[in-house]
């Protein structure tokens, strides 16, 4: 609890904490702090009658730390549907030799992780928001800017019919997503990395039914990725091209299904039907600074990852509990720079090795020079023969490399 938090006394629009973004890791950050004498607003832009759009149908793997956290947050008793569990990762690249093979029995596990699709982990969260009692949600509700104010800072943001409203607090969050409009407003710039593919997200039918293994297919056209899901089905995630994306959109599930099979092979199987596709941009957004005064990023609007590593909400969701055991231990006021350095030191080994990862693991797969080729195959077969460097893909792909959470540590 903070010791020197100078608890807002205005009902109405003092606040100590203002979440702006209400998706994943906005609302596990709000479902964190309710237990602290606290009170905090979460900012969404998207109004209330529909989740936003971020819960689609992509298929997202939460590594062993994620589902220790939602677990303490009470989140995932709320899914209504199974989630999949992933027994073992098989990666392996087209036209090369070496594969790595990790089972998680091999770690003494039953499971690396477990797939979850995101409009179905939106609507557990929702539900668990219901029951938070400090937290006031404004939505529809855009932030517009903000400037700091002594002690404070003051946030605008617009309602429904683009009337604009100011709040105050000791501490501006910005979970605002990979295009955040915090960070512009913080004046905090931000590198973009484009990958030269986009991906294609859609759930699968297989003619047999998921048996815990998630594939990992790399490609010089982008990566491939067939999961397991929890409702008999498989999600794939198929890149393609920048300059082949259109092609590939007007094609017919049939004509889909034959172009995914031919591209990632039978090793898992025969492809029978997809489902709805979503297609999103290959791309890597990393912020320059994740902290400016009374101001912090998270999630997204910190550093978005190319989603073949599976780790961008992973990632994000270390952040906002790292954030939440800063706030809840209390050691420096709130929001004050004292807690901010403490936080940008606590996550910038995890930040930096995570997109280090992901960035080699969307690259790795579409050098076609000799040289890329020969130290591809060497990091495959080695990576599939040496325990010791197994060990460490698994301890840092189960996010449990560096300065862990509390939260994230273990389940109980
Ligand atoms: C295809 C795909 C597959 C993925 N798979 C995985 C995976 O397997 N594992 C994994 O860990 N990660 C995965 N990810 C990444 C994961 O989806 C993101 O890391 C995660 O969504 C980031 O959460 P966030 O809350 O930071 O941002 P977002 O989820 O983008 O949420 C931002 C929220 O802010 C709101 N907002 C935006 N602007 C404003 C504003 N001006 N005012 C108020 N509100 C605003 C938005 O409406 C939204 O609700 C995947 C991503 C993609 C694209």
């Amino acid at each position: 609890m903070p010791t020197e938090s100078k608890l807002n006394t205005d009902l109405s629009s003092a606040f100590d904490v203002v979440i702006v973004g209400g998706g994943l890791v906005g609302a596990c950050l709000a479902i964190a702090l309710e237990k602290l004498p606290l009170r905090v607003a979460m900012l969404e832009a998207q109004g209330g009658g529909a989740m936003p759009a971020v819960f689609d149908q992509r298929n997202l793997s939460f590594n062993e730390a994620t589902l220790n956290a939602l677990t303490h947050l009470g989140v995932l008793p709320m899914l209504s549907r199974p989630s999949g569990d992933i027994a073992s990762i098989e990666t392996s690249r087209v036209g090369d030799f070496g594969r790595v093979w990790l089972r998680a029995a091999d770690y003494g596990r039953s499971y690396f992780g477990q797939v979850v699709v995101a409009s179905d982990f939106g609507e557990a969260l929702e539900k668990r928001l219901a029951l938070v009692p400090n937290l006031t949600r404004l939505r529809p509700a855009k932030f517009v800017s903000s400037t700091l104010d002594g002690d404070s800072r003051v946030v605008v943001y617009s309602d429904a019919s683009g009337a604009e409203h100011s709040l105050t607090c000791s501490l501006l969050v910005g979970a605002d997503g990979a295009v955040s409009s915090v960070r512009s407003s913080l004046g905090i710039p931000s590198e973009s990395f484009d990958y030269g593919h986009s991906l294609f997200v859609c759930r699968l039918q297989m003619r047999k039914p998921p048996a815990g293994i998630a594939y990992e297919r790399l490609s010089a056209e982008g990566p491939i990725a067939v999961l397991p899901r929890g409702d008999g089905h498989f999600g794939l995630v198929l890149g393609v091209a920048s300059d082949d994306v259109a092609r590939v959109r007007g094609m017919s599930d049939a004509e889909y299904v034959a172009y995914a099979q031919d591209r990632f092979g039978y090793r898992a199987g025969e492809f029978v039907s997809v489902g709805e596709r979503s297609v999103y941009p290959g791309m890597r957004v990393v912020a320059s600074s994740v902290v400016a005064d009374r101001a912090v990023l998270v999630g997204n609007a910190a550093q978005s990852l190319h989603p073949v590593g599976a780790q961008g909400f992973n990632l994000g969701l270390r952040d906002a509990m790292t954030l939440a055991e800063l706030i809840e231990d209390g050691e420096s006021s709130l929001g004050s720079a004292v807690m901010l350095s403490s936080y940008v030191s606590r996550r910038s080994a995890d930040r930096d090795r995570t997109m280090q990862m992901s960035h080699s693991m969307a690259t790795i797969g579409t050098a076609q020079d000799i040289a890329s080729r020969v130290m591809r195959e060497i990091a495959m077969v080695g990576a599939g023969r040496v325990k010791s460097v197994q060990a460490r893909l698994v301890g840092g792909s189960m996010g449990y490399a560096g300065d862990v959470p509390r939260y994230c540590r273990s389940a109980s």
